[in-house]
């Protein structure tokens, strides 16, 4: 109905079609709760695309949109269906791990980082575009007390891994 694809689309990012920020700082909210309720796991990916600004400045920014989409569409199915991938922002992209730790986490975003580089992007018959992604992994500890403190961790795990020379990631 109308109503529900105004309520469905609040959540949603119009250009990727992935959950927005908002959606997302709700689930990390109630998974976090959840974590902590259960002892259970709970890692996060913090997932930035490289050098982007170069895509916008040499091919403009509606490729540069084209991009973005096909990232987001090859995160989207490289994770497990109870996982949460979101755009928390610009060029830059969050999963969420339910009972995941840390060493799977880094498992799963270095299947995310190939799958990404192995990606072609082609628009109007150019010479296809090559993207990478740097990503920051960590898993919720005691001493995070809400959730900025698990999203902070992730990224400065995704600063170690851009220092580090991009398209890798850390934690
Ligand atoms: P780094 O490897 O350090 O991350 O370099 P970068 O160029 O990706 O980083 P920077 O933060 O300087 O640039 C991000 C760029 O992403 C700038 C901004 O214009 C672009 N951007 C953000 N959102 C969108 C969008 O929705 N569409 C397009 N085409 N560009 C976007
Ligand atoms: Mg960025
Ligand atoms: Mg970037």
């Amino acid at each position: 109905s109308f109503q529900e694809r105004v309520v469905l689309s609040a959540l949603r990012d119009p250009l990727t079609r992935l959950y927005n920020k908002r959606y997302f700082d709700e689930r990390l909210d109630a998974e976090l709760r959840f974590a902590r309720r259960h002892e259970a796991k709970l890692a996060l990916l913090m997932i930035d695309v490289d050098h982007f600004k170069r895509v916008n400045d040499s091919r403009g920014h509606l490729v540069g949109d084209t991009v973005l989409t096909a990232v987001a569409t090859t995160l989207a199915r490289a994770i497990r269906n109870e996982d949460v991938v979101a755009r928390f922002g610009g060029e830059e992209f969050v999963v969420l791990l339910r009972a995941t730790a840390l060493d799977a986490a880094l498992q799963l975003a270095e299947r995310l980082r190939r799958k990404v580089e192995e990606l072609r992007v082609e628009v109007d018959g150019a010479a296809p575009e090559l993207v990478t992604v740097s990503i920051g992994a960590a898993e919720l500890r005691a001493d995070h007390v809400d959730p900025s403190a698990l999203v902070g961790a992730a990224d400065r795990a995704l600063y170690v891994a851009k220092q580090a020379g991009r398209n890798r990631v850390a934690s």
